[in-house]
């Protein structure tokens, strides 16, 4: 057991990239949500009432995006939206699909036969690979490429790959799963979103990493277009995604995304600055450093130690942070994010440090304090290589 740390909050919770804790904001709109009895399909006072609120969600959600209401397509996560996508885009439509190395296994998992389009050693887009595998296709594709990834929190240079999409006629999806509620305007994607690099594309996202509730997302389409649903139902979302929508979760998501524009993502990344400035001192080596990244995201190897060690030791201290990649059963699996990245050695000895929007300052540096005894101890007994070692 790790002795001398001092944070007061336990468990501290820096796991923001797998779920964000819920916004004050959200919780009331979910309320106000819950409080509707009319489904949003019904054409009576009751069923009109919860439909204008449905849509004054949905527009909200559309505009900060740059899109018309009708253009989002409201769905149960950042999962459904990328299947959905993958399903009308690729499957339906007939297009063959060209994917990120680095991509979520939402992306990964809904075409096993995709095309892989490497990243460098940073976890970047290869931009003249794409440009290669786009030039040699028969059939336009479907291009999947993450905004944000959500193991190293790097961006993907989105507007030269939608460039590269325009040129050879290829159709650009987008799963801004990560990125979407972290925009400070000066981000690699909100930049993209503002010089119309995306206007062509659509766009996954999900409330959960918001701060909204966990099973509501959107897909977003370049415009009010017909896609070809996943489940048919009773031709809901236009007939592009039927069951009757989760109008509580979704005015949450509205509220959720608002308020993470008005966040001073700023400052959390000078936390986060912070917080591997220590972490490098106690051995570790950080992985996607050298690219533009999320504000709030660490991923850190401390080389010889596995992920799963670091885990158990942080969470006996009441640290919840994770493993590169954590797959649904709990089980720490090797990171594909930074085997990708050609770091073979160190794709099973990353954590993932995520800071929430509502972090404490003193949690990050009692986290930080823990992580240097953690890594002494490991040093002690000989498990932490050091660089000098
Ligand atoms: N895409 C990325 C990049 C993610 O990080 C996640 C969740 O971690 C998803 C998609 C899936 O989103 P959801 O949990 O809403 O299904």
């Amino acid at each position: 057991m790790i002795q001398g740390t001092a944070s007061r909050n336990r468990p501290v919770y820096l796991d923001a990239n797998a779920t964000e804790p819920l916004r004050p904001a959200a919780r009331e709109a979910i309320l106000a949500g819950l409080e509707q009895t009319g489904n949003p399909a019904s054409v009576h006072a009751a069923g009109r009432t919860a439909r204008i609120m449905l849509e004054e969600a949905r527009r909200q959600i559309a505009t900060a995006f740059g899109r018309e209401a009708d253009s989002c397509v409201f769905t149960s996560g950042g999962t459904e939206a990328d299947t959905l996508a993958l399903h009308g885009f690729a499957r339906v439509e007939g297009r063959p699909v060209l994917m990120g190395a680095t991509e979520h296994d939402a992306i990964r998992k809904a075409a096993p036969d995709a095309g892989i389009i490497p990243v460098d050693g940073q976890g970047v887009i290869d931009c003249a690979a794409l440009e290669d595998m786009l030039a040699t296709q028969t059939v336009p594709p479907l291009v999947c490429i993450m905004a944000a990834n959500n193991e190293t929190g790097v961006y993907a240079p989105l507007r030269e790959v939608a460039a590269l999409c325009r040129h050879h006629g290829a159709f650009l999806h987008v799963d801004a799963v990560q990125a979407a509620g972290r925009m400070w305007k000066q981000d690699a994607f909100s930049l993209a979103l503002k010089d119309g690099s995306l206007a062509g594309a659509s766009l996954a996202l999900s409330a959960h990493k918001m701060g909204g509730p966990k099973g509501a997302g959107a897909l977003l389409l370049p415009e009010d277009r017909p896609l070809p649903p996943l489940l048919p139902g009773g031709g809901q979302e236009r007939g592009r995604r039927g069951g009757t929508p989760a109008l509580a979760s979704h005015m949450g998501m509205a509220a959720a995304l608002e308020e993470s524009r008005k966040q001073d993502w700023k400052l959390l990344e000078a936390l986060r600055d912070e917080l591997e400035t220590v972490m490098i001192q106690a051995g570790a080596i950080i992985m996607g450093r050298d690219g533009a990244r999320l504000p709030n995201t660490v991923s850190a190897v401390l080389p010889g130690v596995a992920a799963q060690m670091q885990l158990m030791a942080l969470d006996i201290e009441g640290y919840c942070v994770s493993a590169g990649s954590a797959c649904s059963s709990g089980k720490v699996s090797r990171s594909h994010v930074l085997e990708a990245m050609g770091q073979e050695e160190a794709a099973g000895q990353a954590i993932r440090v995520s800071l929430p929007w509502n972090v404490a300052a003193e949690d990050v540096k009692a986290f930080g304090q823990a992580y240097m005894l953690m890594a002494q101890r490991f040093a002690e007994r000989g498990v932490l290589k050091r660089a000098s070692s």
